[in-house]
């Protein structure tokens, strides 16, 4: 979804084209090839658990294959290469990992992904979330909270629905309508979700306030997004009854050189018509308010100095 590639320490290719090719590349072979996913949280990582999860799911294979045949040492010289390459080289913010390895014919290639949004902080709710809910669900919950909502927003994603009259794109921008409600007709169902490769480079940040960390519904949460070409992309949730999507095309948030005085008079400008529930338990509006403008002066800041450090 939100994933690009990032520079593996132990390679020079950035882009998951020249690794798909290079495994097309890979010709057949008589040793057993490794391919494993690990599903990582970023700056979480723990190393036992992920040398464990390796061991464990390779113990099967190594255990059909004779003590000394030329297969099993290939296929236990990749268990050993990966633990070393999970506690050396793995990047702390990485929250994915493929590998691909093959030590009977020199086969070692690690795939990276990691967010590009800034600290990789995109939270949705607990490990248990993270880890069973889908992101049609997040969407489709309608949840005016819903944690991914604001980073699809600000990178201009469609949904994908299909139903007895066929197959139509909907902007997510149109989608959400308010709290478990969304322009999906009632025989419709979320194929996929997808996002549009931005034309040039942008500079993200997915910010997000709860009264519990990593663990709760938020607050406030607010992406931001800033192009070359001066606009600035906010999208917002939990301050109204939907997720909502805003552009200034002023240049004036983009530009580092405008003082904060005058960004947070434009973000209030902006965010005039949020209109946080009164009744809820979470925060109140005054709070959710107070918070939305600086997580969007935040946001800004944020997302101006990861363009100038892409650019
Ligand atoms: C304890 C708890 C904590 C939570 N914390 C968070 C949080 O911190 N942040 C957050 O954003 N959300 C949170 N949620 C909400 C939860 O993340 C979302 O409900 C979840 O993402 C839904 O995903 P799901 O795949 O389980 O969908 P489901 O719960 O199975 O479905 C949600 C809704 O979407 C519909 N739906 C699902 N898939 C499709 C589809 N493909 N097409 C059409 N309709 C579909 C279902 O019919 C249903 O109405 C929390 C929920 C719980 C129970």
């Amino acid at each position: 979804m939100v994933a690009r590639m990032i520079q593996a320490p132990s390679t020079t290719r950035t882009r998951l084209g020249d690794h798909i090719q290079q495994l097309a590349a890979f010709a057949p072979t008589a040793f057993p090839v490794l391919s494993l996913y690990l599903d990582l949280v970023p700056h979480q990582h723990d190393h036992a658990r992920d040398a464990a999860f390796v061991r464990a799911a390779l113990a099967d294979r190594l255990s059909t294959l004779h003590p000394h045949a030329p297969e099993r040492e290939s296929l236990e010289r990749d268990a050993i290469r990966i633990d070393a390459w999970l506690r050396d080289q793995l990047p702390p913010s990485a929250c994915g990992l493929a590998i691909f390895a093959c030590s009977g014919d020199g086969f070692f290639d690690a795939v990276q992904l990691e967010s590009p949004l800034e600290r990789r902080a995109l939270y949705v709710g607990s490990v248990q979330i993270r880890n069973r809910a889908t992101l049609a669900g997040n969407v489709c919950n309608a949840s005016p909270a819903a944690d991914t909502a604001p980073a699809l927003l600000v990178y201009d994603a469609e949904v994908v629905a299909v139903g007895p009259g066929g197959r139509r794109r909907i902007g997510l921008a149109d989608f959400f309508v308010r709290s478990g409600v969304t322009t999906l007709a009632p025989d419709e169902l979320v194929e996929s979700i997808e996002l549009p490769v931005p034309a040039g480079a942008r500079g993200s940040v997915h910010l997000r306030r709860t009264r519990r960390r990593g663990h709760d519904l938020a607050s406030v949460t607010l992406a931001c997004a800033v192009s070359p070409d001066g606009v600035t992309r906010i999208a917002y949730g939990s301050v109204g009854p939907r997720p909502v999507l805003l552009a200034d095309t002023s240049g004036l948030l983009a530009d580092s050189r405008v003082p904060d005085a005058d960004k947070a008079a434009r973000l209030s400008q902006l965010f005039g018509d949020a209109s946080p529930s009164p009744t809820s338990m979470r925060a109140s509006p005054e709070y959710r308010l107070a918070m939305l403008r600086v997580l969007g002066l935040r946001g800004v800041a944020s997302a101006i100095e990861r363009l100038a450090a892409a650019s």
